[in-house]
């Protein structure tokens, strides 16, 4: 399952792809606004993405042409979006760093020994962690700890709202 969110979705993108989940986000890309929605649905069409946007036109556009589309109208709760996107594919959403993508590009995230990332984390980081993952593709280093106990704390509320 593939995901690709409009320019309004970021904070959601990026909890996607910590759940795992592939997302092409059209923020990342420098697209004319005036050509975003069309660019979207060639997207979505050609990599077989499924859309979700906040935009109720483009998301109707998008079920005339028969692309699969998710319509996002929770403004703000991070949780709440999780748990549409997550009803409408009609598939539970997981958080698992085991299997989570780079917030920031989309990457695989790989496990790295601690002493190849030595040089690149914060001492104080190095020594209260032992277990490190990179980004395949832009390098970003990912530990448990600080953020991901913020995310413990939303996927504590996604999963009750979803019931
Ligand atoms: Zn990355």
């Amino acid at each position: 399952m593939k995901f690709i969110a409009d320019g309004m979705l970021g904070k959601l993108v990026r909890w996607l792809r910590l759940f795992g989940q592939d997302v092409t986000y059209i923020g990342d890309f420098s697209v004319d606004p005036k050509e975003e929605d069309d660019v979207l649905l060639n997207r979505a069409e050609k990599e077989s993405r499924i859309l979700i946007t906040r935009d109720t036109d483009l998301h109707r556009r998008a079920l005339r042409e028969s692309i699969e589309s998710v319509l996002i109208e929770e403004t703000q709760d991070v949780a709440k979006q999780l748990v549409k996107v997550s009803k409408s594919i009609g598939e539970p959403i997981r958080g698992d760093i085991e299997d989570s993508r780079c917030s920031v590009c989309n990457g695989k995230l790989k496990v790295a020994e601690k002493t190849s990332i030595s040089e690149e984390v914060p001492d104080p980081v190095l020594k209260e962690n032992e277990r490190f993952w990179k980004c395949v593709d832009c390098g970003k280093i990912y530990w448990v700890g600080g953020h991901w106990e913020n995310m413990a704390e939303t996927i504590k509320r996604y999963e009750n709202l979803k019931g």
